[in-house]
Order: C-alpha cells, then sequence, then structure tokens
C-alpha cells in the first residue's frame, strides 16, 4: 500500500523528514507559509549550529552542502573575578553553523528537485483535520510559535513557564577568528552566558553572538535596545558589554570593522520559553497527528540542542513511519519512546544548565573547574554536545557528576562510564 504523509512546516523537523521519506520512496507533501525566495529579506531566524550527528545525517541524505565550513571545537570563558578559566575541547568531528536563511531554502529546493511537493499556504487548526482525512498521517513540524503552542503541555517536562533569558542574538562581520575555527563558549557568573559561532552568512565567513542575558543583570539592555534605533550606539553598547564581561571576544574585536554582517535584519531579540508538549495529538476526527521538532520540544539556545534534535527526531518519526503500515496510538507511543532519550536528555540537561549557570551552586562551580583543566575532560565533555542524553546522565545529579569526573579524567583507569539512557547514539 503507497502511504502519503502530510508534513506541516519547513524547518529542519519537516525538511529532514520529507527528504528521508522522499529517499525512501515515499510520497511526502510539506506544507508551508514561505517561500525560498522571501528567505534572503527576511530577519535573522536563529543562529543554529548543527553537530556531526547532525551533519552525517545530512550527509547521508546527500543535503550536505557546505562540507568545508565546520568548526573543531569549543574554547571556554569563565569569568570567575580576580580568577577567570580559559579552556578549550575538541570535537570528535566539526561541527558547522549556515544562516538558516540560506540553509532552509537550499533544503527546499531540494525536496522539490527530487520530486517533493511543497503547498505554500499557512495551515490552521481546523485544516490539520481535512489534511488527516486526506493522508495516512499529519506531522505538526510549525516551530516553537503559532500553530504548536494551541496543543498542551506536557507539564511534568516544562517547569517554566516564561524566559529564563532575555536574548540579544546578531550575525556580526570584524571580529577575527581564533587560533582554532571554534565556537567560545563563555560564563559571566551572574549576569549572562555569551556563545560566539564561526557562520556562513550571505556575506560569507561570519561571526554569531548569542547573548544569554540574566534577567535583571546590567547585560539585560542589549536585549531592549534597538540596532535600527541608532545602530552606532547599539554597536557601542555590545563593545562596552564584550570588553567587560566577555573579554576573550573582545580582544578579537576590530572595532571600526565591527558592525551587523549583512543589514540591520542581522539582529534577533526576545526571549524563549522552554516547554515540552504531548508528542502526539487527537484530531476533531479522531485521527491522531505527530508533534515533531521545536512544536514538541522548545528548549533555550544556550546549548545549541533544538535544531539538532529537531533533526534526531526526524529521521527516527521517518523510519518508523517507513517500518510501520498503521499509525495509531501504539505507533505514536514507539515514536515517542524511541525519541525520549535525545529530546528528554536535551530538554533537561539545558533546562539544569539554565537554572545552574545562573545560581552557581558549589558542587557545578567544582565540576565545571575540574572540567576546564583537564583536557581529556574537556575533550569528552564538548563531543557531549553530540549526544544531549550523555550529558543529562552526567548533570542529573552531583554523585552522577563526581562519578563521571573520577572514570574519565586523565589517568582514570576506565576509559568511559556506560550510561543508563536509553536511545541511539548517532
Ligand atoms: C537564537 C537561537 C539560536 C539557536 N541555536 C541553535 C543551535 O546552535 N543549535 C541547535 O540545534 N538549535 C539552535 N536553535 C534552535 C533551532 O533554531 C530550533 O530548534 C529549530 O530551528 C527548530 O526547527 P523546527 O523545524 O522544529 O521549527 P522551525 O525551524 O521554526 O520551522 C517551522 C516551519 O513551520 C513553518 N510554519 C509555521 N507556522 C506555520 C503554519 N501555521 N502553517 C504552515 N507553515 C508554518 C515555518 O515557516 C517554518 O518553515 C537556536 C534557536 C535560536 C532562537
Amino acid at each position: 500500500m503507497s502511504k502519503r504523509i502530510a508534513i506541516v512546516g519547513a524547518g529542519t523537523a519537516g525538511l529532514h523528514l520529507g527528504l528521508y521519506l522522499n529517499e525512501k520512496g515515499i510520497d511526502a507533501t510539506i506544507f508551508t507559509d514561505r517561500r525560498p525566495e522571501e528567505y534572503a529579506n527576511i530577519r535573522l531566524l536563529n543562529t543554529v549550529a548543527h553537530h556531526s550527528v547532525t551533519i552525517d545525517r545530512e550527509d547521508a541524505l546527500g543535503i550536505d552542502h557546505w562540507p568545508n565550513d565546520g568548526y573543531f571545537g569549543h574554547y571556554y570563558y569563565v569569568g570567575i573575578p580576580g580568577m577567570p578559566i580559559r579552556s578549550y575541547g575538541d570535537l570528535a568531528k566539526p561541527s558547522r553553523a549556515v544562516d538558516y536563511r540560506i540553509l532552509q531554502p537550499q533544503l527546499m529546493r531540494d525536496f522539490e528537485e527530487r520530486g517533493g511537493k511543497i503547498e505554500y499556504r499557512p495551515i490552521r487548526v481546523e485544516d490539520l483535520t481535512v489534511l488527516s482525512d486526506d493522508y495516512d498521517l499529519v506531522v505538526i513540524g510549525t516551530g516553537k510559535g503559532g500553530l504548536g503552542t494551541l496543543f498542551a503541555r506536557d507539564e511534568q517536562s516544562s517547569p517554566f513557564t516564561e524566559p529564563q533569558r532575555q536574548l540579544c542574538v546578531g550575525i556580526f562581520k570584524g571580529i577575527a577568528p581564533a587560533e582554532t575555527r571554534a565556537v567560545t563558549f563563555c560564563i559571566s557568573p551572574g549576569a549572562g552566558e555569551m556563545i560566539e559561532i564561526p557562520t556562513v552568512t550571505f556575506s560569507g565567513d561570519a561571526t554569531a553572538l548569542v547573548f544569554e542575558n540574566h534577567i535583571g543583570s546590567d547585560l539585560e539592555v542589549l536585549a531592549h535596545t534597538r540596532y535600527e534605533d541608532d545602530p552606532r550606539a547599539f554597536l557601542d553598547l555590545m563593545i562596552e558589554k564584550l570588553k567587560q564581561h566577555y573579554p576573550i571576544t573582545a580582544e578579537r574585536l576590530d572595532e571600526k570593522e565591527f558592525d551587523v554582517a549583512n543589514s540591520h535584519l542581522d539582529i534577533l531579540q526576545g526571549g524563549v520559553t522552554p516547554t515540552v508538549r504531548h508528542g502526539h495529538v487527537k484530531l476533531d476526527n479522531g485521527k491522531l497527528a505527530v508533534l515533531l521538532g521545536d512544536a514538541h520540544a522548545t528548549v533555550d539556545p544556550v546549548l545549541g540542542q533544538g535544531g539538532n534534535m529537531a533533526s534526531y527526531a526526524a529521521h527516527v518519526l521517518g523510519e518508523e513511519i517507513a517500518g510501520n503500515e498503521v499509525y495509531d496510538e501504539l505507533f505514536c507511543e514507539r515514536v515517542d519512546a524511541r525519541r525520549a532519550g535525545r529530546v528528554l536528555g536535551a530538554t533537561r540537561w539545558t533546562n539544569f544548565m539554565l537554572s545552574n549557570l545562573k545560581e552557581l551552586p558549589n558542587h557545578f562551580v567544582e565540576f565545571l573547574g575540574r572540567v576546564m583543566m583537564d583536557r581529556q575532560l574537556a575533550d569528552r565533555f564538548t563531543d557531549n554536545f553530540n549526544y544531549p542524553e550523555k550529558q543529562w546522565d552526567i548533570f542529573s545529579s552531583p554523585e552522577n557528576m563526581v562519578a563521571w569526573i573520577e572514570a574519565n579524567e586523565t589517568g582514570a583507569e576506565e576509559t568511559e562510564r556506560p550510561f543508563a539512557q536509553t536511545g541511539a547514539q548517532s
């Protein structure tokens, strides 16, 4: 029997699923509200780094269009007053950040060139029922806003009802690359975190800066100051805050050159409410629809997990659609169980870090200190950004944090502690 799948949304969730199904010869139609040619003139959507587990999936789908633009590790800076810590950890394989205003339309074109159908129109909640009459399964991959928000929260996995950081995010020129092409992850205790990401954008290589400002700190002003109102004043404010809180980046600034990389649309400000929703919903006609990507689980971007989770979950769902004929409650439960290790691992780890990076309890500071001082620990911690379920295994209790350090530090006999979390490790 030939299957017909409706996918609402052409983000990473919808596109990775659509391209996967297309490769398996399964008829998938994507319904989305934005055409490829519109992306060049919209505001920055996000600043997403794909980890190597995601790039491997893109490679397998034949959509790895930027094979030489990866970065190789993470620099770390913890601005403890009087004794700042600097460190570095390698990734086992490169990660990569390409402006989604370039990447998403490219993947849409890939999908259409391979015979995939895209219908360009906004889908309302009542349309889902109509789609479910025509298709064997409806997948909702509409991101963190809009349609997805109409469905019920999974309260147990959603401890927050409001954003935990006020974000100021942009893509800039005028920041010299670090010695190794790498992300720089900074902590300014009591004020915020800042992630610097080498990024491919319309103008070529540039630098994404993600300011994760603690609410009420002196950095929060960055989230409320508009570039358009006075570009020079905005840039001067940013330079001042970089010098004060994130010197590891400020020292590579060319102040005369520093500006948005393409246009005023390179700045994005606001907050993300971390939210998990139930993985599937029952529509008015009794049929089921599956939630995927941010529509299912939205995390704050501080650890760069949302897009990678969306890709992972899309591949799990794709495999299950290909391997089953009936898309009933049991099917949805199986999908939920298979993606839970990665998706809930990333959610819990991110929510834990949001709280602990703000409060800095002693055992957490000790853990960070030991990881930063031991290159083997720093390398393993860095590569584990690929496997958030492993990170959650480590951070889930102070005892686990100590046990992981002891099992993985240089000179430890055991090479790696086995992990309790389930789920495929790719
Ligand atoms: C500042 C920032 C930095 C980030 N950094 C990282 C990172 O480094 N690494 C990482 O993995 N993740 C990161 N993320 C998270 C990442 O952006 C998201 O998790 C990811 O884009 C989610 O993909 P998605 O397909 O679920 O949703 P989206 O990318 O939001 O796609 C939703 C799609 O649905 C369409 N749509 C919406 N409503 C409708 C409708 N009613 N009808 C039809 N179509 C509709 C949209 O046009 C879009 O095509 C970051 C996020 C932000 C904000």
